[in-house]
């Protein structure tokens, strides 16, 4: 079943030269359980892509719907309660420097209203998760760029999401820390089932995570296949 489905999206931006198609016309299903990988050169549309189904972003055309819900048909409030089933990770990480490790993590908790012990308790949890539970009380400064992502990942996985959305997410990172981080998150799809879309410019990331693979080109989906069918073809 697609816990992700897009159709007929287009997504225009109005700027002082003229109207810019991000993304155009696609129709695209992310189904429960996969790791999909988007990949595409710069300006493809991969961000607003993501942006549209975290719904940062209206289409100007088409549908989103997360799980059962339309996402243009709903209120702000529950748009917000849908984007809370939604984690994201980021190339440049986004952590707060001036909080702990185990504060970056708690922050949604936080947020959401979960009280300390059961805070508390979940971000031991997440932290163990992602082998960083020594560093609870470290800043993010005295991280590696590996540890910080994987500090990213333990924020994302906070509020039990059901899709975690990957930007660039190892673009940062050098390649022996790209397949940690990869490896981790293979571990977030296969252990705890959550279903995960990367989105990358970068062919090994997807050939070494992905079992889908879309490819953008000019706002549109010009290939969607498995890996194996995408990047063996002639
Ligand atoms: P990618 O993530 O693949 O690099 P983006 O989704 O960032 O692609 O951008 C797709 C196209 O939309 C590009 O031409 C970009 O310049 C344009 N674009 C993206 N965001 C905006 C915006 N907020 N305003 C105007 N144009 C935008
Ligand atoms: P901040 O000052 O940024 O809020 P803290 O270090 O005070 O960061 O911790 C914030 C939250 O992180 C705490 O309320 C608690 O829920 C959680 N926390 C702190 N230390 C730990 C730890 N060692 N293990 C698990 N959770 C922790």
């Amino acid at each position: 079943a697609a816990l992700v489905r897009l159709q007929n999206v287009t997504k225009q931006y109005r700027t002082p030269n003229g109207t810019v198609t991000a993304v155009d016309a696609v129709d695209l299903d992310v189904e429960q359980g996969e790791i999909l990988g988007v990949i595409g050169y710069s300006g493809a549309g991969k961000s607003t892509l993501v942006r549209l189904i975290n719904a940062l972003e209206k289409p100007t055309d088409g549908t989103v719907h997360v799980g059962n819900d339309e996402l243009t048909a709903l209120p702000e409030r529950r748009v917000r309660a849908v984007r809370r089933e939604i984690g994201m990770i980021f190339q440049q990480f986004n952590l707060f420097n001036s909080r702990t490790v185990a504060g970056n993590v708690a922050y949604p908790l936080k947020l959401a209203g979960v009280g300390q012990p059961e805070r508390d308790q979940r971000v031991a949890r997440l932290l163990d998760f992602v082998g960083l539970l020594e560093k609870a009380h470290s800043f993010p400064d005295q991280l590696s760029g590996g540890q910080k992502q994987r500090v990213g990942i333990a924020r994302a996985l906070a509020t039990d999401p059901k899709l975690l959305l990957a930007d660039e997410a190892t673009s940062a990172l050098d390649p022996e820390t790209t397949a940690d981080v990869l490896a981790l998150l293979k571990r977030v799809n296969r252990e705890l089932g959550i279903t995960i879309v990367v989105i990358t410019h970068e062919m090994d990331v997807i050939r070494t995570i992905a079992d889908r693979v879309a490819v953008m080109d000019n706002g549109r989906i010009v290939e969607l296949g498995s890996v194996y069918d995408v990047f063996s073809a002639p």
